[in-house]
């Protein structure tokens, strides 16, 4: 009798953590942070997190924001200072797998090449292949400015970009053994632009699908995934969203050019805007991502939820899940992580938090669900 109660025991325990995770798994596939890479100084602190806040949390996706900070050995002369090294993300991917989490990498590409008034390095190291060469950077950068300067891109169609950045990409996906790579290419504001003597006069909706193709065909050859931001797909002016989360200068037609299997992860961050059903019904697979306001986040988590139950089978799995965007380093995230009670979180009355904040009310209302 004892034996027989004990094996039940097991058999209940078995059998009732599978149903509870395969419930999670059924409805949110995807449960993801976004962050930085930490430093390598933080990389301990950083398995620390990942092992106790993240394993518990039901986390099962982790984009790193890498870019520069890896010690490129395909090209040294684009490595920050201070980067990464293979035995620190050794560390990270170990801690990772232990707990059953994907790290997908991300390098901006296109966009996002620079930042206020700082160049970063592929244009850096390599200014020929700038879109717009002509716009200095400012001594102090403000927003607006004359040259419309939010951030640089290079020019999609330098011959000789590709051969460069690809090689990035190989080398940093080999070094966190990911099945999926994260391009960024959000926020492109210089593209197709009327002075560079490769695109200027073209559609800037096929520059950009195409540039989506180019990387999304180079890791396809390779058996890999191509994630990006969703921003550039969406009409700001025919959906009210905006010339930054959607997109005012012409590529959101490129939402019916790009390949069917890159995956969109949808931001928006003040409201919680329903386009994840766009990007679905167009045949792609989608993401919601939140940032800073908990309320926003909550929400976003049951409109997942309930677009996966209510939608058509052919459109119910398009819908991936959450993912809870953080856009500071990774060592002011911990600082606030830390002292931040979620007991008394502090939420101003615009409904903003830390990040951490809305990380811990997002994964409280994902694990409502098991
Ligand atoms: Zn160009």
């Amino acid at each position: 009798m004892h034996i027989k109660w004990i094996l039940a025991a097991i058999v209940c325990l078995c059998f009732g953590t599978v149903a509870g995770q395969s419930k999670l798994d059924s409805l949110f596939p995807v449960r993801a942070l976004a962050i930085a890479a930490p430093t390598p100084q933080n990389v301990d602190s950083f398995v620390v997190f990942i092992q106790q806040e993240l394993v518990p949390r039901k986390v099962n996706t982790l984009i790193l924001r890498v870019d520069f900070n890896y010690q490129y050995k395909s090209h040294p002369e684009l490595r920050d200072n201070n980067p990464l090294t293979e035995k620190d993300v050794r560390k990270l991917t170990a801690a990772a797998k232990a707990g059953g989490i994907n790290i997908i990498p991300q390098i901006n590409l296109l966009g996002h090449q620079s930042w206020a008034a700082e160049t970063y390095n592929l244009l850096a190291v390599y200014p020929q292949f700038d879109e717009t060469p002509w716009v200095k950077m400012p001594a102090k950068y403000v927003w607006p400015n004359t040259d419309s300067l939010y951030c640089k891109s290079y020019c999609p169609l330098h011959p000789d970009v590709h051969k460069i950045v690809f090689d990035l990409v190989d080398e940093i996906c080999t070094a966190f053994d990911a099945t999926a790579f994260h391009a960024g290419m959000d926020e492109v504001f210089y593209i197709g632009d009327s002075k560079c003597p490769r695109c200027k006069g073209k559609d800037k909706a096929v520059l950009y699908a195409d540039e989506v193709k180019r990387v999304r065909d180079h890791l396809a050859a390779k058996g890999k995934k191509l994630w990006i931001w969703g921003d550039r797909l969406l009409d700001g002016h025919s959906t009210g969203l905006g010339g930054w989360e959607a997109s005012f200068n012409g590529t959101w037609p490129a939402i019916d050019l790009i390949p069917k299997d890159v995956v969109i992860c949808d931001w928006h961050y003040e409201r919680p805007d329903k386009s994840a059903v766009l990007f679905a019904a167009k045949g792609l697979s989608v993401i919601t991502c939140s940032w800073n306001r908990p309320a926003v986040a909550e929400q976003q988590v049951k409109d997942m939820a309930n677009f996966r139950i209510g939608s058509s089978p052919e459109m119910s799995g398009r819908f991936l899940g959450m993912m809870e965007t953080v856009w500071s380093p990774v060592t002011p995230f911990l600082h606030a992580y830390y002292k931040d009670d979620p007991a008394h979180p502090v939420i101003n009355e615009k409904g903003i938090s830390n990040p951490s904040t809305t990380f811990r009310k997002m994964f409280d209302a994902i694990l409502q669900y098991q």
